[in-house]
């Protein structure tokens, strides 16, 4: 009996550490971008969740308990840096008390600073221009083309951590950087045919979509990053949007979309569809593919 109890013991234990390495890398991301990419590399070899929903404003998330236990178990956190999460995972991070998981380690990626980001500012930054990320624009993954890049730098990583899945970590990821690069040339000339060349939007979040498609944004609805509409800045955009003859607005769904109400009564024919700006911010859009295919056809206005 005690034999029979000892083999079933490390039965038991060998069978669970086979199950804990069928199950794979833990990756955790900060957003659900990053989550759709990330899953894109490693598919069925990794488990992955993103600490912020598609519907949330990524600046601003809350540093919970729940977050920090999640992190606390990761073999991998994956964030955009450049800013984007200073608010709140510095503290998730030190809250997790996971050494694998801590700035510098190889189990902490920020794939911001290896994507070109766009809107360096230059010269000095003061808090009067708003909240002004001094390493640049921090919404890198709403480009296609950067998304792709980011899967490439999310796979070398994962492959330096489990070295025995590196060649479908690779090949996963350059498939889906070529679907990407296929797919902008096919979106590129829907956006063309439309004959649309500037947009406005309400926050700076679209920026590499719009410079990616060779769209103009002369105009957003914050007077500064981070700062909500004032009545002053909303007449300043119908200026701009009358002498450059613009009829488009994005609202990114997790701003408030009434903002656009006076615009619509100076500007009859605008359009001011909300989009989705991360991947599970709306039905229907649950990867980065879903995504770009929704902001194309809200420019095409379908
Ligand atoms: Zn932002």
């Amino acid at each position: 009996m005690k034999n029979y109890f000892l083999i079933s013991v490390s039965f038991c234990s060998s069978l669970f550490y086979s199950l804990a390495s069928i199950a794979g890398l833990k990756v955790v991301t900060t957003t659900t971008d990053l989550a759709a990419i990330t899953r894109e590399v490693g598919k069925n070899l990794i488990t992955v969740e993103s600490i912020a929903k598609g519907t949330q404003d990524p600046h601003f998330i809350e540093a919970k308990p729940s977050y920090m236990s999640k992190v606390g178990q990761a073999d991998m956190l994956v964030s955009i840096g450049l800013d984007l999460e200073a608010a709140w995972l510095p503290s998730i991070i030190q809250g997790a008390r996971n050494p694998k998981v801590n700035r510098g380690e190889k189990g902490n990626l920020e794939v911001g600073p290896f994507v070109a980001p766009l809107d360096v500012p230059t010269g000095k930054i003061t808090r009067a221009e708003g909240d002004v990320h001094p390493e640049g624009n921090p919404h890198v993954t709403l480009d296609p083309i950067r998304a792709g890049e980011i899967a490439v730098v999310i796979a070398n990583r994962m492959a330096e951590i489990d070295s025995s899945n590196k060649g479908a970590f690779l090949e996963n990821a350059k498939s889906f950087q070529q679907r990407m690069k296929d797919k902008t040339i096919e979106w590129q000339k829907r956006i063309d045919s439309t004959k649309i060349k500037k947009i406005i939007t309400y926050h700076k979040t679209l920026t590499y979509f719009l410079d990616r498609f060779h769209l103009g944004n002369p105009g957003i609805l914050e007077p500064k990053p981070g700062i909500p509409p004032t009545s002053n800045h909303i007449l300043k955009i119908i200026t701009i949007m009358k002498e450059q003859n613009i009829n488009l607005i994005l609202v990114e769904n997790y701003f408030d979309p009434t903002i656009t109400g006076k615009i619509k009564q100076d500007i009859k024919d605008v359009r001011t569809p909300t989009v989705a700006v991360a991947v599970d911010g709306a039905a229907k859009v649950s990867n980065m593919e879903e995504l770009y295919e929704q902001l194309v056809k809200s420019v095409e206005g379908r």
